[in-house]
């Protein structure tokens, strides 16, 4: 049997004010052609000035993925030609990046696993085109804006590794709020590097590139059909040749692009217009101290800390804004496993389902804390207690004032339910008799009287307990 080994080379787009190298405005425009500087265009005698803040996000994901930093970065040219990049060539980091060597964790099926960081280097992102039937029109807008590629070694061995893998690496820029990240956009996406070896082979075998898939369904899509086509052509005795093929989101299937020997020389040389950066300690100081603590650190220490199990841990830190929520119930003074049990097995589920994100629920971490601590306090059941959370934010009402206004909280003192019971005893004289005679089951019958006239506000043990010491006076 083969053994998959899969590398990823992923673009994602930096969140910045204007272009990597011009003024140009950084901004995922509606309008094509509109947020653009010379620069971006390319004319004659157009200098490029880096972006400071570019570097320093660039420098933030370095750090934050573990990588040795450079005293001093360069930056290169990358030279071909092709509409989508008016200068003829791109601005690219290959001799010393802003980070080598690095490695980022993730969790695959309840397993820790370490992907290998090669490096990850600034360079500016290509216009984009738009292709019609007979024609293709260029938008240049995205022409500049800072691009940060991350290259992994080939230690991903599966589709659901490697997508585990985007999904963090995704949430670490969102954490970070060094990017937006929105694959719909284009603003990350991924050259997917596949070739297939024998368990006990020493050397990777043949490896196929598939470029720009831009959707994690895709790229998990394309792994899996390159490691059926590659075991087919192995298993039929033949060779696999080093190749660029493109991944068909219609048919789901790749096809050929183009081979080795047609493979671009791009001609690198130093970017004469940008001197090398000497990179100040302090400076690279202050941005390590402003990494917030990640999905991956979160994640264990909540499994540690509140003994959260893998799977609820991993489901509150998916998004920051929800880590943060159920941070801050905590802090209310809410018990971190009840915090995460209401957050994860209710509040998911409706922002789920009303497709919307944890800022826009009406719902506070304030008001969330009071309403378990209404169902701690034995004020509501457990099921009264998501009624009112549901009716809480249909009617965007605090469920304090819902558990009033309904009149729900349960009878919880005991002279108020023996009152009741004994009501009962009085409504149903043969009661006892029948119970000494064997119907234990009329217990319940008189249980079902007293959720009645209380509207099923008496605590239902208590109840049942006082009925059953009347019985048995
Ligand atoms: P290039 O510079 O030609 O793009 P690299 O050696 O830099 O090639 O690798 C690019 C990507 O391909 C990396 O993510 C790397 O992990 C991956 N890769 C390299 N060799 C293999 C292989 N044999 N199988 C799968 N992935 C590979
Ligand atoms: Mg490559």
């Amino acid at each position: 049997m083969y053994k998959a080994v899969i590398g990823l080379e992923v673009h994602c787009e930096l969140k910045t004010q204007s272009k990597n190298f011009s003024s140009g405005e950084n901004s995922y425009s509606r309008y094509p052609n509109t947020n653009l500087s010379p620069v971006d265009l390319a004319f004659p005698g157009i200098l490029p000035v880096l972006n400071k803040e570019g570097v320093k996000k660039a420098l933030k994901m370095s750090l934050a993925f573990h990588c040795d930093v450079p005293d001093v970065l360069t930056f290169d040219r990358k030279n071909y030609f092709y509409p989508d990049l008016p200068k003829g060539y791109q601005i690219t980091q290959i001799r010393k990046p802003v980070g080598t060597n690095g490695y980022v964790m993730i969790h695959v099926d309840g397993e820790e696993k370490k992907i290998l960081i090669h490096d990850t280097h600034l360079e500016e992102d290509t216009a984009s085109l738009d292709h019609f039937g007979n024609y293709s029109l260029i938008d240049y807008n995205r022409c500049g804006v800072p691009l940060l590629e991350t290259v992994t070694e080939p230690c991903i061995h599966s589709s659901k590794e490697a997508v585990a893998f985007l999904e963090t690496l995704r949430n670490m820029f969102l954490y970070m709020d060094t990017s937006d990240a929105r694959g719909d956009m284009g603003q990350i996406r991924c050259d997917v590097n596949v070739s297939l070896m024998k368990e006990d082979d020493t050397e990777l075998g043949t490896r196929v590139e598939m470029k720009n898939i831009n959707s994690f369904n895709n790229v998990k899509a394309a792994i899996e059909c390159e490691i059926k086509r590659q075991t087919e052509i192995l298993k039929n005795g033949g060779t696999i040749v080093q190749e660029t093929r493109r991944f068909d989101d219609v048919d789901m299937c790749t096809y050929p692009m183009r081979k080795k020997e047609d493979a671009i020389d791009y001609k690198y040389f130093p970017e004469p217009n940008i001197p090398p950066i000497k990179i100040d300690k302090d400076w690279l100081a202050r941005i390590e101290e402003e990494i917030p603590v990640l999905p991956y650190e979160r994640c264990q220490n909540y499994m540690k800390e509140y003994g959260l199990s893998r799977y609820d841990a991993t489901n509150l830190v998916k998004e920051k804004e929800i880590a943060e929520y159920f941070e801050q119930t905590i802090k209310e003074g809410s018990d971190p496993k009840m915090a995460s049990n209401w957050i994860t097995s209710v509040i998911l589920g409706y922002l789920n389902k009303e497709e919307i994100s944890i800022r826009e629920l009406f719902l506070t971490p304030k008001m969330l804390t009071e309403l378990i601590s209404m169902v701690e306090k034995g004020s509501i059941s457990s099921k009264q207690g998501k009624e009112v959370l549901f009716k809480s934010l249909e009617q965007e009402k605090d469920p304090k004032s819902i558990v009033q206004e309904e009149g729900l909280s349960q009878i919880g003192n005991d002279e108020e339910i023996k009152a009741i019971v004994m009501e009962v005893f009085g409504e149903n004289p043969k009661a006892k008799e029948q119970y000494l005679a064997g119907r234990t089951n009329i217990v319940d019958f008189m249980v079902g009287q007293v959720m009645k006239k209380t509207r099923g506000r008496a605590n239902p043990s208590i109840t049942m307990k006082m009925i059953k010491e009347e019985m048995e006076r």
